[in-house]
Formats: C-alpha cells, sequence, structure tokens
C-alpha cells in the first residue's frame, strides 16, 4: 500500500511507513478501490519470509513480577539473580535493545523456575523432615 503521509509504497501488511514511520490504514477490511488484490504487484497475503516487515515487536514477559514473588516466597540468593536479569530485561527494553531484552528475560525466566524448584525442594524436605520427626517422638 501506499503511504497516506509520504506516498511511499510500504508491504501490504506493514503497520508503519517505511519513509516517514507514520502509521498506516490497516489495509484488508476496505480495500483501495481499483487495487486489484494480489494483483501484479505480488503477494495477495503476507510477505514472502512470512513475517510482514515492520511489525511491532510482542510485548516480552521480563519475569520481573514473578521473580521478586519466587525470591520472597522461596529462597532470596536464588531469587536475586532472577530479579537481578528481570531489570536487566526491563532496562534494554527501555533502550531499544529487543534482543538482549528477550535473552535477558529468558535467564530470568530461568532463574525464577530454579527458585521456585529450589523453595518447592527446600519445602518438601522441611515437611519430611517434621514427618521424620514427629514419627521419631513416638
Ligand atoms: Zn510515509
Amino acid at each position: 500500500m501506499y503511504c497516506p503521509k509520504c506516498g511511499a509504497m510500504n508491504d501490504e501488511n506493514a503497520w508503519k511507513c517505511v519513509e516517514c514511520g507514520d502509521e498506516l490504514p490497516h489495509a484488508g477490511e476496505a480495500p483501495p478501490p481499483g487495487g486489484p488484490v494480489g494483483g501484479p504487484m505480488g503477494e495477495p497475503m503476507g510477505s514472502p519470509m512470512g513475517v510482514p516487515m515492520g511489525e511491532p515487536p510482542p510485548k516480552i514477559n521480563n519475569y520481573l513480577v514473578p521473580s521478586i514473588l519466587a525470591t520472597i516466597f522461596c529462597c532470596w540468593p536464588m531469587g536475586i539473580a532472577a530479579i537481578v536479569f528481570a531489570a536487566q530485561a526491563n532496562s534494554k527494553m527501555g533502550q531499544g535493545d529487543y534482543e538482549g531484552a528477550v535473552q535477558s528475560a529468558e535467564k530470568a525466566k530461568t532463574w525464577t523456575w530454579i527458585t521456585v524448584g529450589a523453595g518447592a525442594l527446600i519445602g518438601v524436605i522441611y515437611i519430611a523432615l517434621m514427618i521424620l520427626g514427629a514419627a521419631a517422638g513416638n
């Protein structure tokens, strides 16, 4: 489609103009008159790569809240690692470093699960010791 603001040619699925960065009206609901869908300009739906150009990056889960909860309720030494990575994902996202943010969020997720897992394990051992202690006391 053509940008209504600057007239630049954009991908059919683009949400943003490649030239001026202005938001493009959504095609599909109302095809432009005279513009044949899937005409000589190429593909009717989607780009050859399957990923529409200029698509906004999806909002990532930086695991900040679960990492904090895991730290409070499980074991804090490991939870702090999760929080550090979650905060890193947050700041990288703020700097526009999407790849780095995703990587940090992945680490935050891993450490959150390690923290939860360790907390659960400690809880199970604690309960087992309580049961053993109670059994020994009888
Ligand atoms: Zn434009």
